[in-house]
């Protein structure tokens, strides 16, 4: 596996899903924790899930040069803070990123030698029902991130590599494939 590793894909499409099950059959992958302005889903926990932080702390982050990357996605700000993900590369761990298209571009800027993988859904539609299915949005933000997949999947040509999540347990394979992992 590279020594950075960036997946990327419309929201909804089962990054996080496939990310989870990557861990739990690679326990020595560190998968970083964002930081967003974005509200808690329920079960969502502080400093597991993401770094909940207000707009203005973001921000504050951002002027003294926090994060490794960030972005604005469907009326949020994300990123990826800088310091741990360091560490951890200086360290020799195998580091992964679950984050989205501005943010894959900024990391292939700053570490061009990272190994960007780009998740499609089998459908338009199969995204549209994995996003109502997940039941954590609003009608709205269910529509900006809608719009925003349309945007994201024109983008797949960008990636080193990308796979359809259709069946779960193949994709894992593919995905381990993809990555090196055997
Ligand atoms: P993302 O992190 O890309 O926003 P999630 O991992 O939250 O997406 O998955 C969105 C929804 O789709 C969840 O309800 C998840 O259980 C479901 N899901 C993920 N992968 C698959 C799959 N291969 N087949 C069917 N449903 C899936
Ligand atoms: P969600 O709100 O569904 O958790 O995430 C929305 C989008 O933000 C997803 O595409 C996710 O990959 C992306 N994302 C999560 N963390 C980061 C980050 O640190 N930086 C960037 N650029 N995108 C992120």
């Amino acid at each position: 596996m590279a020594r950075l590793t960036v997946i990327t894909g419309p929201s909804g499409v089962g990054k996080g899903t496939l990310v989870a099950g990557l861990v739990r059959r690679h326990p020595e992958i560190w998968v970083s924790v964002s930081a967003t302005t974005r509200a808690p889903r329920p079960g969502e926990i502080e400093g597991e899930t993401y770094f909940f932080l207000s707009r203005e702390l973001f921000e504050q982050r951002v002027e003294v040069g926090g994060f490794l990357e960030w972005a604005e996605f469907a009326g949020n700000l994300y990123g990826t803070p800088r310091q741990p993900v360091e560490e951890h590369l200086a360290a020799g761990s195998p580091v992964l990123l679950e984050i989205e298209l501005e943010g894959a571009r900024q990391v292939r800027h700053t570490f061009p030698a990272a190994f960007q993988v780009f998740i499609k859904p089998p459908s338009f539609q199969e995204l549209e029902r994995r996003i109502r299915g997940r039941g954590t949005d609003s009608e709205e933000a269910i529509q900006r991130r809608l719009q925003r997949a349309r945007v994201e999947l024109e983008a797949e040509a960008e990636f080193d590599a990308s796979l359809i999540n259709d069946d779960l347990e193949a994709s894992l394979q593919l995905l381990e494939q993809r990555l090196g992992l055997g």
